[in-house]
């Protein structure tokens, strides 16, 4: 199974815009760029929800069959480990592998030799086309690649040939991803551990290296973007090479997470991709479920009564729902309205709070990420929070599809021109 070259990830927390989501892809194909959709949910939203990897194959498979799509589609196993990724063997057809928890770990000194004595006719100048003055490798370097990723890779390896026993080695796609731990991958480290994935034999086709910067949950680029842009091309430009160089599958490409709403790189990450003709995957996940909770609040009645109560008791809850979340959500309290305040709202202020609208001055990123992470509240509302789903369809609908097409496929791949 080969990755296309352009792909986006689309989470969808209640299962009720499928249709709405693949919607925007259509749009994009009708103005000329072919994007294929990848359904990620991971273990812990899942968890979360109470809902089965199996719901998400159903979800993608109506939706693809409502619209006649016909081109490919994916359903993600979305940070698993081999502790979680068993129920997602059989309705998955890509895996994101997370080693996150390994960085780090000290490997075993012979593992170490193995991989330092491999690298070290890499030491000096590494020249890689695209990168203007090529990059500096020492023996430091290449050992502190190996102390801090080689039982990482270790892990994947283990959990990819998990996966493959199972499933057979061509029925997926294999991402590997390091995103969701504290200090960022620099370009050179990415060039080694992937070459240390490729001596684990672990035929990945896209990879997630946490950047620079803060990639919040449904909100802006937090960051120096000219900084971001540098590694961001230096990191495209390392994946070619080393696709050569290791002899990884050719379609291997950078995977960016937490990637929904990300307005102030995108022109970085449009003129790089068309620069270096490189592929991209970008994980939206969770913004779908943000458009819920606005169509609610602008069809006012009992949708905005639900809307501020799922603000009401996120506000309440605070700590035990942003506990899954603190390395991806920035949210000072006091920036925070108090529901008392949201109660007194008409349908206008709280869509212009939550929606991501950079030049409106409703607009708080505080209240839109309380809100995103929030999702547990609307999942235990049940029945009464999904039938206001349906009730609000039409309005939903148009906000799901808009905000994957406008604000994010278009600028990311068409560019804003
Ligand atoms: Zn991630």
């Amino acid at each position: 199974m080969k990755i296309e070259k352009y792909s986006i990830g689309i989470g969808d927390r209640f299962g009720h815009q499928g249709v709405a989501q693949l919607s925007a892809f259509v749009k994009a194909r009708e103005h000329g760029v072919d994007i294929v959709p990848v359904w990620n949910k991971s273990n812990r939203e899942h968890t979360l929800i109470g809902t089965q990897p199996g719901n998400t194959r159903i979800e993608a498979d109506e939706a693809a069959a409502t619209l006649g799509w016909k081109a490919s589609y994916y359903v993600d196993a979305d940070h698993i480990g081999i502790k979680t990724v068993d129920p997602f063997i059989g309705p998955s057809n890509y895996f994101t592998l997370d080693v996150a928890d390994f960085i780090g770990e000290e490997p075993a000194l012979d593992d170490l030799a193995d991989f330092t004595k491999y690298c070290s006719k890499f030491i000096g100048t590494l020249s890689i086309p695209g990168i203007k003055h090529g990059l500096d490798v020492t023996m430091e370097t290449v050992v502190s690649v190996g102390k801090k990723y080689l039982n990482a890779v270790k892990e994947a390896g283990k959990i990819y040939r998990y996966i493959a026993s199972r499933k057979g080695k061509e029925n997926f796609i294999t991402e590997v991803s390091t995103d969701e731990t504290n200090t960022p991958q620099t370009p050179v480290e990415l060039f080694f551990v992937l070459a240390a994935l490729s001596r684990e034999q672990v035929p990945l086709q896209t990879v997630a290296p946490k950047f620079t910067g803060q990639f919040l949950k449904g909100v802006d680029y937090v960051g120096d973007v000219a900084q971001f842009a540098r590694e961001f091309e230096h990191d495209v430009a390392v994946i070619a090479h080393a696709i050569k160089e290791f002899g990884l599958p050719e379609t291997l490409k950078i995977s960016i997470h937490s990637g929904s709403d990300k307005f102030s790189i995108y022109p970085v990450i449009n003129k790089t991709i068309k620069k270096f003709d490189a592929g991209l995957h970008l994980k939206t996940a969770g913004t779908t479920w943000l458009e819920e909770v606005i169509g609610l609040a602008k069809s006012g009645g009992d949708g905005l009564v639900v809307a501020k109560e799922i603000y009401a008791q996120s506000y309440l809850r605070f700590d035990e729902l942003a506990k899954p979340y603190l390395t991806v959500i920035d949210i000072p309290m006091e920036k925070l309205p108090t529901p008392a305040v949201v109660n007194k709202w008409r349908s206008a202020d709280f869509v212009l709070a939550l929606q991501h609208d950079p030049m409106c001055p409703q607009y708080s990123t505080a209240f839109r990420q309380l809100v995103h992470i929030g999702f547990k509240v609307a999942a235990e509302m049940g029945d009464r929070f999904t039938d206001l789903l349906d009730e609000s369809a039409g309005i939903i609908n148009n906000g799901v599809t808009e905000n994957i097409y406008e604000r994010h496929l278009r600028p990311i791949f068409l560019g804003n021109d």
